[in-house]
This record gives C-alpha cells, structure tokens and sequence, in this order.
C-alpha cells in the first residue's frame, strides 16, 4: 500500500531497539482518512470470506481494526490486557510476551463476545515476533470460532513472527513488509 509506505518513509522513526516509531499516525496521533485507506484495502484483501468479527489487542490495534470491521459491517471485539490481580473467570485468556516492552501479560475476552458461530478476521498494527497474532488465534481455538486469518498495518519482515504464524497455516496478510530498518533507512519488501 503506497501511502502507507511514504507515511512510513517520511513520519517514522527507528529506535535503537528494533522498534519503528510511527506515533503521528498510527501509534499516538491517529489519521483517520489513512485508517480509511487501510480498512478498505483490507475490505478488498478478504472481501471472499465470510467474516462476522474482527479481533485485535488494545491500544494501537483498535483503529486499524474498526475501519476494517466498517468494511465488513461487524463489530470489532478487542482483548484486553490484564494483570494477574483482574483476571475474570468469564473471559477466554492468552499469556503474551509483548516484544516492544520486552515482558508477559494476561490478554482477555468475554466470552460473551466470541463463540463457535464466528468466523474471526485478526487485526494489528505490527507483527514483530509473532507472539500477539499467536495469543489471539489461541482465544479464537478457546472459543471454538473459526479463524479467517490477520491482517496486519506493518510486518517487520526481518523477525520471525511472519514465518512463525503462517507455518501454523495461517493467512497473513501485511500492507507494508520491511526488509530491514535501521536510524535513517527503512526498506520494505516489494
Ligand atoms: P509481536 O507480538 O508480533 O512480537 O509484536 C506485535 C505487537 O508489539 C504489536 O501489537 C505492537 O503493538 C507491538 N510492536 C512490535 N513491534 C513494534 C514496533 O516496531 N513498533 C511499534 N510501535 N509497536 C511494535
């Protein structure tokens, strides 16, 4: 997706520790008529399957995540993240290790909001190492639903969580891919 890959080249930030800073549009300050562009570009990716919820992880998926629903005209379902003292016996519950803050946390959602009838699309704004994507799919088997497969705003090619979660057979598909990344330079797949 070409707009988001200028957006990238011109607003993102490399910091030292392997992590893409893009907080004026998607991390911070959020631009809705690019969340636009990407819900429909998503829309267009999966518009042959039958989806009846988009799933994400609060904070940063959530946008991405809505304008993707909109395309489908179903709800955006978005696990929380817990700590062990507000943990809730009436949602399904996955540990995650989050890559950007380098600890584990309880990721949770009702089972109120996610059954064996859904056909479920995962949504993110980064896939890193893959252990997100992987927490959310392990809810979706919890839940009995069905898994469509993740759409992700930017891949960091060059980490494992791309060849990790399709190796478990499921459909990733990322608007923009980076090859490699470094202070100053960024490079995407074609
Ligand atoms: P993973 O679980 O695939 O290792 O990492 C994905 C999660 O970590 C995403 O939900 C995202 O919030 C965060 N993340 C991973 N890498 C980056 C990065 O380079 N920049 C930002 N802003 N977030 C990242």
């Amino acid at each position: 997706m070409q707009s988001l890959k200028r957006r990238i080249l011109e607003e993102g930030r490399v910091a030292g520790d392997g992590i893409l800073k893009v907080d004026g549009f998607l991390n911070h300050r959020i631009d809705p008529v690019l969340m636009e562009e990407i819900g429909a570009e998503f829309g267009r990716r999966f518009a042959n399957e039958r989806i009846t919820v988009v799933l994400t992880v609060e904070t940063s998926g959530i946008a991405p995540a809505l304008f993707t629903a909109r395309q489908f005209r179903v709800p955006v379902v978005f696990a929380k993240k817990a700590g062990a003292r507000n943990l809730d016996d009436s949602c399904y519950q996955a540990s995650v290790h989050s890559f950007t803050r380098d600890k584990d946390y309880i990721i949770q959602v009702s089972r109120r909001y996610l059954g064996p009838d859904d056909q479920v699309l995962l949504l993110d704004d980064f896939l890193a190492n893959g252990q997100a994507l992987i927490g959310l799919s392990d809810i979706v088997t919890q839940s009995g639903a069905s898994l469509v497969g993740a759409g992700i705003v930017i891949e960091k090619g060059f980490q494992e969580g791309g060849r990790l979660v399709r190796n478990m057979g499921i459909r990733v598909e990322s608007l923009a891919v980076i090859r490699t990344m470094s202070k100053g330079q960024i490079e995407f797949d074609p």
